[in-house]
């Protein structure tokens, strides 16, 4: 197995898994959808709310904001010792108290205050309603972790994708150098230079077969190497990709120890 980044910032990373089955590659994918757990807001007390918005959907909106994530200090209320009660080590408690000043008075994420400095909205300016003046929302908001399983909003990215390592070659005996190939790829792959057809950055080729479909030479050749994946990871911030990528191996390592023991007890 071996791994390339080919790109990364905060947020986002894409890079080549080499030597593993699209099982192993799937399997990776479905535990960061799936498993890794983040924080958001899964409860929501309202004191008072004389906004247009009905009170559902102002918890539904809280429930989708992205909230920095602390896997080091929190665990899942279905793990913790205080047995799902609410404790300092599962939830955090976060609110939100604003009156309209202006005669249309937007509600943004950064005026939710939180008891950890470090659980927090990952962006401060996601609107979370509008008011009239002299109109009133306050709240209390309870934040868990809890896993993409059990409900979209506790998924740690906005997309992780996977697709096979695209192979493009010639037969140059058949090619006559039309340039179809070249005209037709949306991607800019296919380059004719100095009597030579080639392919060049192969890694963005959709595999869309639009240069096979157009030779009449039959002369292109799109195919992958089975082998070989490309993945891209999208955070949404709550925790970074190097994060999720990390957590989401240490719970197939989990599993597969988990596993081991039922095999040992046979
Ligand atoms: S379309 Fe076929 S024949 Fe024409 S340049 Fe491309 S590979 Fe060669
Ligand atoms: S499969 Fe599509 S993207 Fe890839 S080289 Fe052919 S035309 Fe371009
Ligand atoms: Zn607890």
């Amino acid at each position: 197995m071996e791994l390339e980044i080919i790109e990364q910032r905060e947020n986002f990373v894409k890079f080549v898994l080499s030597g593993i089955t699209p099982t192993f590659a799937n399997t990776l994918r479905r535990l960061i959808m799936s498993d890794v757990p983040t924080m958001a807001i899964d409860e929501v007390i309202i004191i008072e709310n004389t906004t247009p918005l009905y009170d559902e959907i102002v918890a539904h909106r809280l429930g989708l904001l992205p909230l920095k994530t602390d896997l080091d200090n929190y665990v899942l209320p279905t793990e913790c010792e205080c047995g799902g009660q609410g404790c300092t080590s599962c939830e955090v408690s976060l609110t939100l108290e604003v009156s309209g000043e202006k005669d249309i008075e937007i509600v943004y994420s950064n005026s939710l205050l939180s008891q950890d400095p470090k659980i927090t909205p990952v962006f401060p300016n996601i609107p979370i309603l509008k008011m009239a003046k002299n109109q009133k929302i306050f709240l209390e908001a309870i934040a868990r972790l809890g896993r993409g399983i059990d409900h979209a909003k506790w998924q740690p990215i906005s997309t992780v994708s996977y697709k096979y390592y695209p192979v493009v070659k010639f037969n140059e005996k058949k090619c006559t150098y039309c340039e179809e190939c070249v005209n037709v790829c949306p991607r800019d792959i296919i380059k004719i230079e100095n009597g030579k057809i080639s392919a060049q950055n192969v890694i963005n080729c959709s595999l869309c077969n639009q240069c096979v479909d157009i030779c009449e030479s039959d002369a292109v050749f799109v195919t992958t190497t089975g082998t070989d994946f490309i993945f891209t990871i999208e955070s949404t911030g709550a925790l970074s990709s190097k994060g999720i990528l990390l957590k989401a191996l240490k719970i197939l390592n989990g599993k597969a120890d988990e596993f081991k023991v039922y095999v040992e007890e046979f």
